[in-house]
């Protein structure tokens, strides 16, 4: 049977072994274009090494590795990957700490030709409308002209989603965003990226079963470099492989 939509990620047989350590085993993994994935599954199970083959941080031994209908990323190197519009947000934010929010989402901007030109050229109204866009989409609309660096932990994420967002990417790999947030940064997050789709395709990994079951549609449980289980996370919380490796110890049943 023909699949209905369009891929925006097909990874298959992917391999990728450290010191005869298989970090990622025949990994098999499909995206819709504009779906919104959670990637869970124990520490070590291959979840960020998987962001690095994808963002050609690091190449795999074998398998392919396409985005769209027919680019092999496995070919590309990282700059020209991320210039095909896919953007990765790693677990600490990095901001430029000494500029303004405002002037950060600016510096992020496609076509933004280094820092000075960003920030002492004239803005057209249609970068500006951008900026403010963008600042309304991630939350800091009040914020604009505060020191990016004076954020809390929260804000400062978000603003780093703010400036991937800038690229304007097809695809957002984002790598546990609600570490170190209070509960209430952690639901506006699952908002934010909830609210990213279908314009954009968004990976997540997260741990904290909480925001997986606010924002997924589609879970997928990696264990061992490969994965174990996908469906809702309903289903992925009562399949029994998955209680045994990953959820079983969170989930332990108590006498009430
Ligand atoms: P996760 O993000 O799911 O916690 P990782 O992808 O970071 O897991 O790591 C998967 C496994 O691969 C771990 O055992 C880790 O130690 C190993 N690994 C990841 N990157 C490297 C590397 N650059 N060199 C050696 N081992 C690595
Ligand atoms: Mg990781």
């Amino acid at each position: 049977m023909e699949h209905a939509k369009e891929f925006i990620l097909t990874v298959e047989g992917v391999t990728k072994t450290f010191d005869g350590f298989k970090a990622i085993s025949d990994l098999n993994f499909y995206m819709d274009k504009g779906e919104l994935r959670t990637i869970i599954g124990p520490n070590g199970a291959g979840k960020s090494t998987l962001l690095d083959l994808i963002t050609g941080r690091s190449k795999p031994d074998k398998g392919m590795i396409e985005f769209e209908k027919d680019t092999d990323l496995t070919r590309l190197n990282e700059y020209q990957i991320s210039r095909l519009g896919i953007g990765r947000k790693f677990q600490t934010p990095s901001v430029y700490t000494s500029h303004t929010v405002y002037e950060n989402i600016l510096l992020s901007l496609e076509g933004s030709r280094g820092v000075f030109s960003a920030l002492f050229a004239r803005t057209t109204c249609a970068q500006r409308d951008q900026i403010h866009e963008i600042l309304k989409t991630v939350g800091l609309e009040g914020k604009a002209n505060d020191i990016a660096g004076d954020l809390a932990h929260g804000q400062k994420q978000w603003l780093e989603i703010g400036m991937l967002l800038a690229q304007d990417p097809k695809l957002l790999l984002v790598d546990e965003p609600t570490a170190g947030m209070t509960d209430e940064e952690t639901a506006r997050t699952g908002e934010l990226l909830f609210s990213l789709v279908p314009k954009h395709s968004v990976v997540v990994i997260e741990h904290d079963m909480v925001f997986v079951r606010q924002i997924a549609r589609k879970v997928t449980v990696l264990h061992q470099g490969t994965v174990l289980c996908e469906g809702t996370v309903d289903e992925v919380q009562n399949n029994p492989r998955v209680i045994e490796v990953y959820l079983g110890r969170k989930h332990e049943r108590k006498a009430a």
